[in-house]
């Protein structure tokens, strides 16, 4: 027996919990439940962060958890749990498979069958936004190599676990040569230790575009945490619904398994709603904790439930579809097909003991990292950057010069062209000539000068070397 945490979540979500449950407790599913009250309910009772900290011990305990979709409630500073829950209990990984079910479910991409490996806690959903200037306001991205090395080995072995032959990077490392391309490069590094695995990189992009017009060219598709928030979408969408697709987010010790879809509170209580993407979650779920043969009668049962017709209003269409069934009919009928096996659609064969949770991360030794300057963003409302170089040339000190001002990234001086759009945030690069060493007392000093003249300086990057190699990107057009 294995004990799972269970969230039924809001508008829809009590409906499909049920109807998944019973279908898996017919299956013969070994497993214990604990429910926890997560959602609208806890939010409206002034918890902004949607869930209780008892709960918090329940999934940490458990350390598998199926959750429902949930609401969250507009404004208010309410936070979205599931970023949180992702975070905190270091789910790096989100795993979704798309495939078509053609012809039984309409879609233009009948050979549809990708797996979209999405890195699940960093890049821009750090969150870490400030407003800079009058004009300009910043997002940081991070990407860290852990992050990069767990998401692609976890792509690879779940390529080589499920028998898929190929992985398919997407970044875009021509633009964001430091972060984007950490990950193409760490994904250059792990692929060679899988030479029974084919494996390519797209700029995302002509990536994505070739992802909606041909997805019978992907297999499994790894990227960091936007592209894949976006493209994961596109591919469940274009498989037929994204009413019909299951999530796994995978961390070293705990996993949470859902649907993609929302709680659709318009269809709420109306035995409406289509319960096959939880279902999918929770067929995950078993594979996860070992029970690959009571998931495989499920996933059969399934399919063959829609092979028959057999259909709830979102995918019911007029002469594919036999009969129109609600959520509870639905899960009946995928309960009465335990045990048979789809004719046309093929049937899926399971590998026993499919749990794939890899080894712990290990820190490499760290680098040998030599501070070469500092970048200074400054707020200044004019708009010749001569004139702003001329002002900064006063704070140089020593051997400590002024190489380069750049707006939103594009070089403007020295030799930039009168037609380039200016804002009110620049960056002035100061770098130390080869016989002086640069410290931060000198960055500091650098910005008490720059205070005592007036200027507006809003925030330092340090430019670093790790082992040689420079850590900060160049100026473009520099
Ligand atoms: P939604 O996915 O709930 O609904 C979008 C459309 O898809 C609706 O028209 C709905 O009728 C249909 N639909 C969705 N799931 C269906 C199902 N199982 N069967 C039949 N039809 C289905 O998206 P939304 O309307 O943008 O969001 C509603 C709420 O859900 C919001 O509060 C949002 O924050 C939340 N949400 C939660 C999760 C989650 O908990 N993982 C994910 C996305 C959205």
């Amino acid at each position: 027996m294995t004990r799972v945490t269970v969230a039924y979540g809001d508008g829809i979500g009590p409906e499909i919990m049920e109807a998944t449950l019973q279908i898996l407790k017919a299956a013969g599913a070994k497993i214990e439940i604990d429910k926890i009250d997560v959602g609208e309910k806890v939010y409206l009772a002034g918890n902004t962060s949607g869930i209780a900290p008892e709960s918090w011990d329940i999934i940490r305990r458990n350390k598998v958890f199926l959750k429902a979709p949930i609401t969250t409630p507009q404004g208010g500073g309410y936070k979205s749990l599931n970023v949180t829950t992702r975070k905190f209990l270091g789910l790096y990984a989100n795993v979704r498979p798309c495939k078509s079910l053609f012809p039984f479910v309409s879609t233009k991409h009948p050979k549809m069958d990708v797996v979209v490996v999405r890195e699940n806690e960093e890049d821009l959903y750090a969150g870490i936004e400030h407003q800079q200037t009058d004009e300009v306001i910043q997002c940081l991205k991070l990407i860290s190599r852990p992050g990069c090395e767990k998401i692609v080995r976890y792509a690879f072995e779940y390529a080589r676990q499920q028998g898929r032959k190929k992985v398919t990077c997407f970044t875009k490392d021509n633009i964001m040569k430091q972060t984007d391309g950490l990950f193409h490069r760490v994904f250059d590094e792990i692929s060679k230790e899988y030479p029974d695995i084919e494996n390519e990189h797209w700029i995302v992009d002509i990536g994505a575009a070739k992802l909606a017009d041909t997805p019978e060219a992907f297999d499994v598709v790894v990227m960091p945490n936007l592209y894949g928030d976006v493209l994961s979408d596109v591919a469940a969408q274009i498989a037929g619904s994204v009413g019909l697709a299951g999530s796994a987010n995978i961390g070293e010790e705990c996993a949470m398994f859902e649907a993609i879809h929302g709680s659709a509170p318009r269809r709420a209580g109306q035995n409406l709603a289509n319960p096959s993407g939880l279902l999918q979650g929770a067929i995950m779920m078993l594979n996860h904790i070992g029970q690959a043969d009571v998931a495989e009668k499920v996933q059969n049962a399934w399919l063959k439930t829609i092979e028959d017709g057999i259909h709830t209003y979102d995918i019911y269409k007029e002469g594919v579809s036999t009969d129109k069934v609600g959520t509870k009919e639905f899960a009946q009928t995928v309960i009465k097909n335990l045990g048979k096996k789809p004719a046309s659609l093929q049937p899926v064969e399971y590998a026993k003991n499919t749990s794939l949770v890899l080894p712990k991360y290990k820190r490499a030794k760290p680098a040998i990292k030599v501070l070469e300057g500092v970048d200074v963003f400054v707020h200044w409302a004019g708009t010749k950057p001569s004139e702003l170089a001329e002002r900064i040339k006063k704070v140089e000190t020593n051997d400590i010069r002024l190489s380069m001002i750049t707006n939103r990234g594009i070089k403007v001086w020295p030799d930039g062209f009168s037609e380039t759009f200016c804002t009110d945030h620049w960056r002035c690069r100061f770098k130390a000539g080869p016989d002086t060493k640069m410290t931060k007392l000198a960055i500091i000093q650098l910005l008490t000068v720059a205070d005592k003249l007036g200027i507006d300086t809003i925030k330092t990057e340090n430019l670093y070397s790790f082992n040689g190699q420079q850590g900060y990107s160049m100026g473009q057009g520099q």
